[in-house]
């Protein structure tokens, strides 16, 4: 039930015309009027979050004209080259028409999240960039699950999110785990410390309690570490405590 003068999803985002950067088309993609959502915090696997809106259905820029697709970090950061491999591997097979809605479902954020991992296939991206799409994805199935829970979906259908959740988790994780050894900070635009953090955080999730461990002990005995970082990895290392 919304009270009067109570702002809904709609209120918060807004129609931006972008000219695409591999096909030259001009198209709206829907964006959060970043000075009207207040920000809440992050979550343990560090979910931006937002009152009264999920800004993560939001992040991907999707052109429907030729399907190249990016988060709004990366977004027309290509080379010559990379637009000439969408050009050729994407624009031909993409035929997703869109509908003009008001605000995006979590179906259709994540079918805009997909197309940014083909665009990062396709062009050849680094490992940490996939990694951080996962996460995304399983940012988003987070919310998805949220959304089913208030409306009363079948518990079968919250199992299917979660299960989706999971594995985009154990993508990102793979993801990650990769990068940190083959790439310098910041990686998919965090430092250190954040990754590690992110790391011993997942590794909770998916239940690997060692390796959560042990990535923990790498911050909480750092000096590079800040107090706050800190006090969140001793929170998500309590989990495993309290199973
Ligand atoms: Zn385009």
């Amino acid at each position: 039930m919304e009270g009067i003068g109570q702002k809904t999803e709609a209120d918060y985002i807004f129609d931006k015309t972008i000219k695409c950067d591999v096909c030259g088309k001009e198209f709206k993609t829907k964006q959060v009027r970043t000075g009207r959502a207040r920000f809440i915090g992050t979550d343990d696997i560090l979910k931006p979050m937002y009152e009264g809106i999920d800004t993560c259905k939001y992040d991907i820029i999707l052109c429907p004209h030729c399907g190249y697709a990016a988060s709004q970090r990366n977004y027309g950061h290509l080379t010559a080259k990379q637009r000439k491999a969408i050009r050729e591997n994407v624009e031909p097979r993409f035929k997703a028409k869109e509908n003009d809605t008001d605000t995006y479902s979590y179906e259709r954020a994540v079918r805009r999240c997909k197309m940014a991992m083909l665009t990062e296939m396709v062009t050849g991206g680094k490992i940490s960039e996939s990694a951080y799409l996962c996460l995304k994805l399983a940012w988003i199935y987070r919310g998805e699950i949220e959304e089913a829970q208030n409306t009363g979906e079948t518990d079968e259908r919250i199992q299917m999110y979660h299960k989706y959740e999971n594995e985009y988790l154990e993508d990102a994780y793979n993801g990650f785990k990769q990068a940190v050894a083959t790439e310098y900070p910041p990686i998919a635009g965090m430092d250190e410390m954040t990754i590690n953090y992110l790391l011993t955080s997942i590794a909770v999730n998916l239940g690997r309690n060692d390796e959560a461990k042990q990535f923990g002990s790498a911050i909480l005995t750092s000096r590079m570490a800040n107090a706050k970082i800190k006090d969140k990895t001793r929170t998500v290392l309590e989990a495993i405590k309290n199973n």
